[in-house]
């Protein structure tokens, strides 16, 4: 009896003033730019939305529920560890990945330069083939928080199958 489900995330951050100096992290990837995500881990927003994916396809809740922000265990965790957690939580209840496809919501950076490094550091903790991780962004047209350069969103779609 194969089971599969499906599950998506969301999720936002600010960027943080520039002489903050935060790093900006995006699928695990440290990424070259004027600004950083605030928040109280790495800020990945992108990995943040694809946990929440596989967490949701599992019926495991949100991140928010397995690594509270109000936890400092989780002060400045690399989300990428907190991913490995969650895959843990997956493979213990007999789910893996068919594939995930993850999109960057923001005007900058551009995703295109760092597509293949992103799936390269991601698709292995997903268990995944390159080519089942899909990275892709939009611009909201300059509307919007988003397209004032305020902060950058992204959500995820994951399949899971189980059997
Ligand atoms: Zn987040």
């Amino acid at each position: 009896m194969i089971a599969f489900r499906v599950g998506q995330g969301f999720d936002v951050h600010r960027f943080s003033a520039p002489e903050e100096g935060r790093r900006l992290v995006l699928m695990g990837c440290d990424i070259p730019h004027d600004r950083g995500l605030a928040g109280h881990s790495d800020a990945d927003v992108m990995l943040h939305a694809l946990m929440d994916a596989l967490l949701g396809a599992a019926g495991l809740g949100d991140i928010g529920q397995h690594f509270p922000d109000t936890d400092p265990a989780y002060r400045g965790a690399d989300s990428a560890v907190l991913l490995a957690r969650v895959m843990g939580d997956l493979a213990e209840r007999g789910w893996r990945v068919v594939n995930a496809d993850v999109c960057l919501i923001g005007e900058r950076p551009k995703v295109g330069p760092h597509r293949e490094r992103m799936r390269q550091r991601v698709a292995p903790l997903l268990g995944l083939p390159e080519e089942a991780l899909n990275v892709k962004a939009t611009t909201t047209e300059k509307l919007g928080f988003t397209g004032r350069g305020e902060g950058l969103a992204a959500q995820a779609v994951v399949l899971l199958q189980r059997g």
